[in-house]
């Protein structure tokens, strides 16, 4: 299992240091022209940060998830969307010395204990923010294909396979109304596939989002249109498993 590729590979990243450098260093190493580097210490999104809040780097380039996901797209959504709820979550939380103290996951966690007057403002625009961190993350030039790790095994046993688990998450996103996003979580020891409006989050709910999709149609209209569904298709093609999985790892 154990290459001695893999095991270098390891010993460079250590000798980076351990912590936030270790996951920025290794999310960039985390793929190749070739393909994945068989990495079995995938980065798992970090959320921790504290305001203010900075876009993340994407792991890769705007066009190299073409000709699923466009390159126009891929850039206004990065650069536009996800910037857009930074900026708005950096300036609801510059006057609350207390959320200062929380990471953006913290906030959605305890959502419910935030003062009402930035409640619904924290909840769109941190929750857009870790949304898109995570959308991000879990995207790469060599995805598509089915989970191979644990998570494909645990997948298998709670909605009998693979195929039943991806048309019970196109349902969810199918028939989510508006704009939202459809979710594999993992909540009280279990995987779950869920929806919600807007930009609200799981964590709010108590589970942990392993696997979001954007359903809003500024993530899909200027290639797709009203084509939610081949949306859906595209988004199976690009959807890099390893990082889902290490993401699985991290919480179960
Ligand atoms: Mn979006």
């Amino acid at each position: 299992m154990n290459s001695p590729a893999q095991r270098s590979r390891r010993d460079i990243l250590k000798s980076f240091g351990a912590g936030a450098a270790l996951l920025g260093v290794s999310s960039v190493l985390g793929q190749t022209k070739n393909g994945p580097a068989s990495p079995p210490k995938l980065p798992v999104r970090s959320d921790a940060a504290t305001a203010p809040f900075t876009l993340p780097k994407l792991g890769y380039a705007y066009d190299s998830l073409e000709p699923h996901f466009d390159a126009r797209t891929m850039e206004i959504h990065h650069s536009k969307h996800h910037q857009a709820y930074i900026a708005q979550a950096n300036s609801l939380i510059a006057a609350q010395p207390a959320l200062q103290k929380m990471s953006a996951e913290e906030i959605l966690r305890k959502i419910g204990e935030a003062p009402e007057a930035v409640r619904a403002g924290l909840r769109n625009h941190v929750g857009g923010h870790v949304n898109h961190a995570l959308f991000w993350e879990q995207l790469g030039v060599s995805g598509g294909g089915v989970p191979r790790g644990r998570l494909g095994v645990t997948m298998e046993k709670t909605f009998g396979s693979f195929d039943a688990f991806q048309m019970q998450f196109n349902d969810a996103a199918m028939k989510r109304f508006g704009s939202g996003w459809a979710w594999l979580s993992f909540k009280s020891g279990r995987l779950e596939i869920s929806s919600t409006a807007n930009q609200d989050s799981p964590l709010s709910d108590g589970a942990t989002p392993l696997l979001g999709l954007d359903v809003w149609e500024h993530a899909y209209y200027l290639k797709y249109q009203n084509r939610r569904a081949d949306y859906l298709g595209a988004f199976w093609k690009v959807v890099q498993w390893e990082r889902v999985d290490a993401r699985f790892a991290s919480v179960s």
